[in-house]
C-alpha cells in the first residue's frame, strides 16, 4: 500500500479510533494556457503524482471534523447551522466545499477527516484544488454518493470562488478530478469537454520551484481577471455578441486595438494568443513535434512576462535557463503567477544533467535554492485501495 495512505489512515485510528476510507486527488502542472481558463478559453494541464489524500469515515450526525497533518490544526463545522462565509483559514477549502455540495442537492451525513498531501503548497501546483477535490471525494463517498467527476469540479470551483474568495476558473479543480496518467489533457473551458494528449515516454515534465511566493498574488489573479472582463465590454460594441475572450481571435483584438487603453489591451493580447498556442501546443505534441510545442511554451512564458504582467525575476531566471539549456524543448512559468513554479518539457535521458543546471544556476543567479520535480502525468480522483 501507498505509504502516505498507511500513514494518513494510521492517524486517522489514533484521531478517531475507527478504520477510514482514503480518497486521492492530485495537484497539477500546467503546461500551457495560462488565465485562459476564466476567458472560455483553453489550457493544457496535467495531473501529478503529487496529492492530497483525505482518510474519512462517517458520523451518525451532521458534524465535520477535519484535521490537516500538515498543518497540526482541527476544525470543526455543523452541516446544520454553515457559515455563509469561510473564517479565512485552510478549513475553508474543506468546509466551503461541503457548503457548496449541499446547495447542490447532495445531502451529506457528518463525518471525520484527516487530510495528508505531499503537494507543495504555494508554489502554484494546485494544492488547494487538491484539497478540494479530494474533500468533495472523501465527503461523498462517506454519504454513499456518486463521485461525478466534472460536476464536483464545478462544485469545488464554485467554493474557492465564492467561500475562499479566490476568482480561480475551472482548470485545476478539471484536471484533479478527471487526469489521466500518461496524459495531458487539453480542456476547452467554455464546453467543459476534454481531450487527452499522450505525453511520449521519452518526454519528461521537469517542475522548477522558486520558492518565492508574493503575497499580493491573490489580488492581482482577481485584478487579472477584471482586466479581461474590461476588455470584453470594451470590444463588444465593435465585435457584437462575444462571451468572452475566448470569442475574440488575434486578429480582431488588432483591428480594435484603439478601443482599449493600452494596459487592457496587452492583457487581452496575452490571452487570445494564449489559447491560440495551446492548440499549436497540442498540435505539436500529437505529431511528436516537440521544438514546436517547446517553441509554444516559451512564447507563452514571454507573453506572460510582458503582457500579463504576472511573471517575477525569480521565475524569469528560471524559466530563461532552462531555455537556454541542450536538452529542453521549452520553458515557461505554470500557474497563477508571481511566484511558484516553472515546467519545462525535457528529453528524459537529459533531467539529471537539466535538474542539476537548473539548481546550480539558480543558487548562484538568485541566491536561493530551487527543488526539482521530474513529473509524469498521473490519474485523477480515486478511491486508495487499503
Ligand atoms: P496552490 O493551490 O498553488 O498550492 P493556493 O494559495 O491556491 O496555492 O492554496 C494553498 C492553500 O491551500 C494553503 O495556504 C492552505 O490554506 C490550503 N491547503 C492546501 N493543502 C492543504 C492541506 N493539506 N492542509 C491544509 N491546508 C491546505
Ligand atoms: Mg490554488
Amino acid at each position: 500500500m501507498n505509504v502516505q495512505a498507511r500513514d494518513a489512515a494510521q492517524e486517522f485510528g489514533h484521531r478517531f479510533g475507527r478504520r477510514p476510507t482514503v480518497s486521492r486527488a492530485p495537484g497539477r502542472v500546467n503546461l500551457i494556457g495560462e488565465h485562459t481558463d476564466y476567458n472560455d478559453g483553453f489550457v493544457m494541464p496535467a495531473a501529478l503524482e503529487f496529492a492530497t489524500l483525505v482518510a474519512a469515515s462517517p458520523r451518525p450526525d451532521r458534524r465535520l471534523n477535519v484535521y490537516s497533518m500538515i498543518m497540526d490544526e482541527l476544525r470543526s463545522f455543523d452541516l446544520d447551522a454553515p457559515a455563509a462565509t469561510g473564517r479565512h483559514d485552510w478549513s475553508d477549502y474543506v468546509f466551503g466545499v461541503a457548503v457548496m455540495l449541499e446547495r447542490a442537492g447532495r445531502r451529506l451525513q457528518g463525518a471525520d477527516l484527516v487530510v495528508s498531501t505531499d503537494v507543495p503548497l504555494g508554489s502554484g501546483l494546485s494544492s488547494s484544488a487538491a484539497l478540494e477535490v479530494s474533500s468533495a471525494h472523501a465527503l461523498l463517498t462517506a454519504s454513499g454518493l456518486p463521485f461525478q467527476p466534472i460536476a464536483v469540479a464545478k462544485i469545488c470551483q464554485r467554493a474557492e470562488n465564492d467561500y475562499v474568495g479566490m476568482r480561480c476558473g475551472i482548470m485545476d479543480q478539471y484536471v484533479s478530478a478527471c487526469g489521466v496518467a500518461g496524459a495531458a489533457l487539453l480542456i476547452d473551458c467554455r464546453t467543459l469537454e476534454s481531450r487527452n494528449v499522450p505525453i511520449a515516454p521519452n518526454l519528461k515534465l521537469l517542475v522548477a520551484n522558486s520558492a518565492v511566493r508574493h503575497q499580493h498574488a491573490g489580488g492581482e489573479y482577481n485584478a487579472r481577471r477584471e482586466a479581461c472582463e474590461e476588455g470584453v465590454r470594451l470590444l463588444k460594441p465593435a465585435l457584437g455578441a462575444i462571451r468572452a475572450l475566448r470569442d475574440v481571435t488575434p486578429e480582431a483584438l488588432e483591428a480594435n486595438r484603439k478601443l482599449l487603453p493600452d494596459l487592457i489591451y496587452r492583457r487581452c493580447r496575452h490571452i487570445v494568443t494564449e489559447n491560440a498556442r495551446v492548440l499549436e501546443a497540442e498540435r505539436a505534441l500529437i505529431a511528436g513535434d516537440f521544438a514546436a510545442c517547446g517553441a509554444a511554451m516559451n512564447a507563452s512564458h514571454a507573453s506572460m512576462r510582458d503582457d500579463f504582467e504576472i511573471t517575477c525575476p525569480e521565475v524569469d531566471f528560471l524559466a530563461e535557463l532552462a531555455q537556454a539549456t541542450l536538452g529542453v524543448y521549452g520553458s515557461r512559468m505554470t500557474g497563477g503567477g508571481f511566484g511558484g513554479c516553472t515546467v519545462s518539457l525535457v528529453e528524459a535521458g537529459a533531467v539529471k544533467r537539466v535538474s542539476q543546471i537548473l539548481v546550480d544556476g539558480y543558487r548562484v543567479g538568485c541566491g536561493r535554492d530551487a527543488e526539482i520535480f521530474d513529473c509524469s502525468p498521473s490519474d485523477g480522483a480515486g478511491l486508495i485501495p487499503l
